[in-house]
């Protein structure tokens, strides 16, 4: 690495003396060539396809009708609070509200997340004089909320699931609550399993303490609901149970909206007051944040509205059929294949597997193995289909994960066929290993305390460094997913923390 020179002389690409418009657009779509597709139903993470003719170009048309109109300030854009007050109220009326719900709109659900940790944060402090907060969460909670409690100075306190059906254990969870407790977090469903935690348990035990209870509807809020609706048996989860007192819903997941839509709900105003921000100390104008931004596009609740009210009861009641046909399938298919074990019972919308070592006859007490799982991640990926790999994490096993859309119920049979072929394929390859050496050396490190050299270094071996290829990404990823999987998580947590600060950086 080049220390930076004195005086900042580093010749950084400047910007041009000014180009036309059309070369630039095409400049901007030449360079998606080499990222994932986000249409069509083969990128099984990231994405939300309703497969539906003309919604990108509403959504689009929405966004650009409203995106020099600041949603700072909805005294002086009154349109901001008439389109908040509408997603709010659509999500309330879809998920239990009652006459004294209120909510507010944000940028995506680690925005809802760090909002509602915020809320009962401050609620804790000034209803219980709780000055040392703790967040009780499923160890399947989303990361979204170890980060509320990084950013936010509150001690996460992890319960772990049931092995077997990776739902939250109420009982535990009733075990961990404190007279420090702010929070009590569950899942409708987890991300990493799409299983629904037992909701009205783990409410009544935090009623009980007079605790706050949180329900993480960022994926399915928009789901589940529908696919009651379509005839499916979904068990109580919002915030008609009694207990809980806020929900997160994302509206660019199962919602369609374009990214950077999501709605956080409240029992009522006098919870959600706790959420804001208001500072008149200064000579500026008055400040009141309901969220972390400040000016903010009000094109994103623009291209929601529209979206929502395009799609429509009826219309997002098909399309929760659509992810039901298609979880149908693809469980059914992952099922009859041999050596491939679906995790826990999953709900709809998100499946996760892993793939047992082949040749033990008792499937029961056959261990995962990872160096074929992540093979085969990397097969599939050839053959065009992004599948999400997941680490193991406490006992739970390492899986490759699926997010279903509407647009993947037709390739769920092609799917099938190339996973089989895959899993062939990957069986053949050599296993992946981890040096021992390295490991064992990894293991001994601080990982606060390595050097630029030393982080190099093990980037480099890991297959991350800087002449690795594209980017620094490797072709295959199974050997660099194999080496991470076997480090104490600080230390992979630093490592992917200078891998992502290697892809962001100047040259
Ligand atoms: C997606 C998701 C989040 C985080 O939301 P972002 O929109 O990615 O910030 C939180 N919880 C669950 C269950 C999710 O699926």
């Amino acid at each position: 690495m080049q220390p930076a020179p004195a005086g900042g002389a580093h010749e950084h690409p400047a910007l041009p003396t000014g180009r036309p418009a059309a070369e630039i657009l095409a400049e901007l779509k030449a360079l998606r060539t080499a990222d994932a597709p986000t249409r069509g139903g083969r990128t099984f993470a990231y994405v939300y396809d309703a497969g539906r003719e003309g919604l990108d170009e509403l959504a689009a048309e929405a966004y650009a009708a409203y995106a020099t109109v600041n949603g700072l300030d909805p005294t002086v854009f009154p349109s901001v609070a008439r389109l908040e007050n509408d997603l709010v109220g659509a999500a309330a009326a879809l998920l239990g509200g009652s006459a004294r719900t209120q909510g507010t709109f944000t940028s995506g659900g680690t925005e809802s997340i760090l909002l509602a940790v915020k809320t009962a944060r401050d609620h804790a402090r000034s209803t219980r004089g709780v000055s040392d907060p703790q967040l009780v969460l499923p160890a399947t909670a989303h990361a979204a909320f170890h980060k509320a409690a990084a950013y936010l100075g509150l001690e996460p306190v992890v319960v772990p699931v049931d092995p077997v059906t990776y739902k939250a254990n109420p009982t535990a969870i009733t075990a961990a609550i404190t007279p420090r407790t702010a929070l009590v977090v569950a899942s409708a469903p987890s991300y990493a399993h799409g299983v629904v935690d037992p909701v009205a348990r783990i409410a009544e035990a935090a009623a009980e303490r007079d605790v706050l209870c949180h329900v993480d509807a960022c994926i399915g809020g928009w789901l589940l609901p529908y696919l009651r609706r379509a005839g499916r048996e979904v068990e109580p989860f919002d915030l008609s149970v009694p207990g809980v007192t806020s929900l997160s819903v994302d509206l660019h997941k199962y919602g369609y909206a374009d990214k950077g839509a999501s709605v956080v709900l409240y029992r009522d105003a006098e919870l959600r007051r706790h959420q804001y921000f208001a500072h008149a100390g200064w000579p500026g104008y008055p400040v009141v944040n309901p969220t972390v931004q400040g000016t903010k596009s009000a094109g994103l609740p623009a291209q929601a509205w529209a979206v929502l009210q395009h799609i429509g009861e009826d219309g997002y009641t098909a399309l929760a059929e659509r992810v039901a046909t298609a979880s149908d399938h693809l469980l059914e298919g992952l099922r009859a294949t041999p050596d491939v074990h679906v995790l826990g019972e999953p709900e709809a919308g998100l499946v996760a597997f892993t793939v047992l070592t082949p040749g033990v006859p008792d499937r029961t007490s056959a261990a995962p193995d990872l160096s074929l799982l992540l093979h085969l991640a990397d097969e599939m990926r050839e053959r065009g289909w992004y599948l999400q790999p997941q680490l193991s994490f406490d006992g739970l096993p390492p899986n490759l994960h699926l997010t279903l859309t509407p647009a993947t119920v037709d390739r769920v049979g092609p799917l099938l066929t190339d996973l089989a072929a895959a899993l062939t394929s990957a069986r053949a390859l050599p296993p992946v290993t981890a040096d021992p050496a390295l490991t064992d050396l990894a293991a001994g490190l601080d990982p606060d305390a390595l050097t630029p050299d030393e982080i190099a270094g093990i980037l480099a071996f890991a297959g991350l460094g800087e002449d690795s290829g594209t980017g620094g990404l490797p072709e295959r990823m199974a050997p660099v997913l194999f080496l991470l999987d076997a480090l104490p998580g600080r230390l992979k947590e630093r490592l992917l923390t200078e891998f992502v600060g290697s892809v962001f950086r100047l040259r």
